[in-house]
């Protein structure tokens, strides 16, 4: 089973930064051991379990890369700046044999991906001859070698193609089929038990008292798990009280890789998420320099991996992306895919406190010049769905920043690229 070791429980106390938090997650994290084989129409997204060497060379053979005529270059050395003439001899289409080595003096007709005749290694692209009485008039001055590609010039045989760790993408997966391949051997997928907690959510579709709200935290983390290829189990809503809580908190342990929940971890009287785990489990929280964000609860129940996320949607969302996301993918056997920010040019001010990392909600739009330009949400509350809808990602504001000015460079993350 994939575990988290118990002495992540050594970070409690003093703030921590966010990388620091990712740095403890990739270190501490055991990854799911069980493989399985997959096909290459179920592979995309899946994690891959072991290496792949390339078996073959790709190209496979050497080939034309363009419609025309393929000649030996030897053949056109002697003739400068000349026109020259050669007798058509041969035609050779994609997936035909190549009839025989060219002819010296002579050119074979061809098409793209035909296999090179023998002798020819090069190229002349058909819209820059003219074909005379059977002869096919080249122009002078083309490369020897032009327009062919060489088996294996795109990878080489034995090749170290594909990483274990590697979250397999459209592209690997047809790397994997041009290598022949049916099957992909991946880790299983990671299970994970997702719940809300409040008095004050009652699910969509159920009846509303005054004084609730429908319950979204858990739509979205689960759409973000599931993008991130784990297997989702919805246990609901559970009311604010630490003996129900705990019960089911006992229940789902052991059964699964990973437990996630959202509200009820901040410090109040009413937040009886921490009680709870510390009933069943071991819990610390994570108090770190993240805004939006407020603690998020870690814990260990039965040997399974817990994570109390806030219950503010926006503060929810931050925080899977800093916590959630490093501890699925160390879960799940994938290589961490660092987030990498995107230099734009901020079209707003900002003031932010030191030693904290801040995302700004923004939008982006072509400015002067067609540089990306960041614009500001114009609120900044941790409760407003409204912010996460409305815009294409968040910029990065560093610990040691205290001021953003007016067209300053700052990051980027899209939202596509978060999960
Ligand atoms: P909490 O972290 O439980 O103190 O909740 C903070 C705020 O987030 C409160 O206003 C909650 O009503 C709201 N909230 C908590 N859980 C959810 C949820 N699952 N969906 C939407 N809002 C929530
Ligand atoms: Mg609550």
């Amino acid at each position: 089973m994939a575990q988290l070791s118990d002495d992540c429980f050594a970070f409690g106390g003093p703030m921590m930064s966010v990388d620091e938090a990712v740095s403890i997650i990739a270190a501490r994290v055991t990854a799911v051991q069980d493989i399985e084989t997959v096909s290459l129409t179920a592979a995309d997204g899946r994690i891959l379990a072991k290496q792949i060497s390339a078996p073959l060379p790709l190209p496979p053979f050497t080939n034309s890369a363009v419609d025309g005529y393929a000649v030996r270059s030897g053949d056109l050395a002697q003739v400068g700046e000349q026109e020259q003439a050669l007798p058509v001899a041969g035609r050779v289409q994609a997936g035909a044999a190549a009839q025989g080595p060219v002819e010296p003096g002579h050119a074979v007709r061809i098409f793209t991906g035909a296999p090179m005749p023998q002798g020819a290694d090069t190229v002349f692209m058909q819209e820059d001859v003219r074909l005379d009485q059977g002869r096919v008039v080249l122009p002078a001055g083309l490369k020897p070698g032009a327009n062919v590609r060489m088996a294996g010039e795109d990878i080489p045989a034995g090749h170290s193609a594909l990483a274990a760790g590697q979250r397999l993408r459209p592209q690997d997966v047809a790397l994997v089929a041009a290598f022949g391949l049916t099957h992909v051997e991946v880790r299983r997928r990671i299970r994970v038990a997702v719940f809300s907690t409040g008095n004050e959510l009652v699910s969509p579709g159920a009846s509303r008292g005054a004084a609730q709200l429908f319950d979204s935290n858990r739509f979205m983390l689960m759409a973000m798990l599931v993008r991130l290829g784990c297997e989702v189990s919805d246990l609901g809503i559970l009311k604010d009280d630490r003996v129900s809580l705990a019960s089911a908190l006992k229940n789902v342990a052991g059964t699964l890789d990973l437990i996630l929940t959202t509200g009820g971890v901040s410090t109040g009287e009413e937040d009886h998420v921490k009680a709870a785990v510390e009933s069943v489990g071991t819990l610390v929280l994570w108090r770190m320099a993240i805004k939006p964000g407020r603690p998020v609860a870690m814990g260990i129940i039965g040997g399974t991996p817990f994570i109390g996320l806030p219950g503010n949607p926006v503060a929810s969302f931050v925080t899977f992306v800093h916590v959630v996301r490093p501890t699925v993918l160390a879960l799940a056997g994938a290589t961490q895919q660092h987030l990498i920010p995107m230099p734009v040019r901020a079209a707003f001010t900002y003031k932010k406190k030191i030693a904290r990392r801040e995302y700004v909600r923004v939008n982006l739009r072509k400015g002067e010049n067609g540089v990306l330009e960041a614009v500001k949400f114009p609120r900044e509350g941790a409760g407003l769905l409204s912010s996460l809808v409305d815009t294409d990602g968040l910029v990065e504001l560093g610990e040691k920043i205290t001021l953003v000015e007016l067209g300053q460079t700052v990051g980027f993350l899209g939202y596509a690229s978060l999960i």
